[in-house]
């Protein structure tokens, strides 16, 4: 197909950011949204269908966001929709128990290792819970975790992040009481001997080791062969639980999510999981789970208070349930042969204009990073050259793709990625290489 015109000036979008700035901290609701890592307008969607998103001006473009992961099956699929449809008209929330809870808890225990579940509204929601059991399971109060992995936006989880934090360079934030982070303790990712020594000295004290199961919060980052396994051995040789956080990659990366890639074939299992993103559907709605005994420690089976107004919300876990019914193996095969394709040819454009980049993966997740040499943690993710990655960023959006607004991101395609808006997006990739090239991320 013929190359898509460049896109409209986004003059809509550009009085609604103004507007959103008078109401709304810099015109968001989510700081990287703002484009700052990018400069430029950030584009306001108005309706999105399959792979595509439109804005106010009536751009049309190839989401490689995917709304940070959850659309697993694209925008507005027809079945999630009527599943959704039916169950606003039943009413929208009950404070009570429901069946569409039952349901997704029942295909969450049915596909991880986790015996039981609790639903929360949001990943923070999970991640924060999860270390409140954890503390109130151990009768411990340390916390260990990695620099570059992001779990939202917990008080002790802030001492160190990517994402959005890492784009602006912020070391943690302020607002975090020091009493918060100082029972944190923030280690490089992949550093073995860090790990170990931390145990070493505070072993009795750690309540939990806590780690994106696979990162992709500062780009997608594959734990090596058997790191895991260490974590999950680590923790219980020091009697610590591990957490392992699958908000991103539970039901993505695999059916059975990171760990279907590692534990499930090396027969281990974490204590304590988050999940998140795709198991909402695109509604708010996450989970936390783990072990019967140690979910048992849970009011109002145990002592550790936990709650949530619109936790297991009938309309979010029925579009949760619906997404996770759709999402066969085919459809993990799809996006397996989709993002295949996609990497191959943002690789090859790069090569071709010789800007240094690495592409790395994890199941069906990935992500390009533009620095020359292997990504294993956070510094080396730190060396990108994010202003090659602005341009070539800013090219891809004029030439039709929505690609994340960060060189700290993980791109994320869904079920609704066909012919053409990959071929969108391969035809766009060699300008937008040499327009990185141009911005100085030659060799
Ligand atoms: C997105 C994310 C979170 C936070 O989830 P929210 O719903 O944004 O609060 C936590 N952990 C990981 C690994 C994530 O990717």
């Amino acid at each position: 197909m013929s190359r898509p015109s460049p896109t409209r000036e986004p003059v809509q979008s550009a009085a609604l950011f103004e507007r959103g700035q008078v109401v709304t901290p810099g015109g968001v609701n989510s700081p990287v949204r703002a484009f700052n890592a990018v400069g430029g307008t950030p584009r306001f969607i108005r309706s999105a269908q399959g792979a595509w998103l439109t804005d106010v001006d009536g751009n049309e473009y190839v989401d490689l966001i995917c709304s940070w992961g959850p659309m697993l099956l694209g925008h507005a699929h027809p079945e999630v929709q009527a599943a959704v449809q039916a169950a606003v008209a039943r009413g929208t929330s009950y404070g009570t128990p429901t069946e569409p809870e039952i349901e997704l808890a029942e295909e969450i225990v049915a596909r991880t290792p986790v015996d039981q579940v609790r639903f929360v509204s949001s990943g923070t929601e999970a991640t924060m819970s999860a270390i409140r059991l954890a503390r109130g399971a151990t009768g411990r109060d340390l916390v260990v975790k990695f620099a570059g992995c992001y779990h939202g936006h917990v008080d002790a989880l802030l001492a160190s992040a990517g994402s959005g934090l890492a784009t602006f360079a912020v070391p943690g934030t302020p607002g975090v009481p020091e009493s918060s982070t100082a029972l944190t303790i923030v280690l490089p990712y992949h550093d073995r001997a860090a790990v170990e020594a931390a145990f070493a000295e505070h072993g009795d004290r750690i309540a939990c080791l806590i780690t994106e199961a696979a990162p992709g919060n500062m780009g997608v980052v594959p734990p090596e062969p058997g790191f895991n396994a260490f974590l999950a051995e680590t923790c219980a040789r020091h009697g610590a639980l591990f957490v392992s956080d699958e908000v991103m990659t539970g039901f993505r990366v695999t059916r059975q999510g990171q760990w279907g890639l590692d534990g499930a074939v090396e027969g281990w299992r974490p204590d304590l999981m988050t999940f998140g993103k795709v198991m909402g559907g695109g509604l708010p709605a996450a989970a936390f789970g783990g072990r019967a005994d140690l979910m048992a420690q849970l009011s109002p089976v145990g002592p550790v208070y936990q709650a949530g107004t619109l936790s297991g919300n009938p309309v979010a876990t029925t579009a949760g349930l619906t997404t996770l019914r759709l999402a066969t193996d085919d459809v993990y095969a799809h996006l397996d042969a989709t993002a295949e394709t996609v990497k191959t040819a943002a690789g090859k454009a790069l090569d071709a204009a010789g800007v240094p980049h690495v592409v790395q993966s994890t199941g069906t997740m990935f992500s390009v990073f533009f620095t020359g040499t292997p990504v294993r943690d956070f510094a080396d993710a730190s060396s990108q050259d994010t202003a090659a990655y602005a341009a070539f960023f800013h090219a891809m959006l004029d030439r039709g793709v929505y690609l994340p607004p960060s060189a700290y991101e993980a791109w994320f395609v869904s079920a609704a990625h066909d012919d053409r808006a990959v071929e969108t997006i391969l035809d766009a990739l060699p300008d937008a290489a040499r327009a990185a090239a141009a911005a100085g991320g030659a060799a």
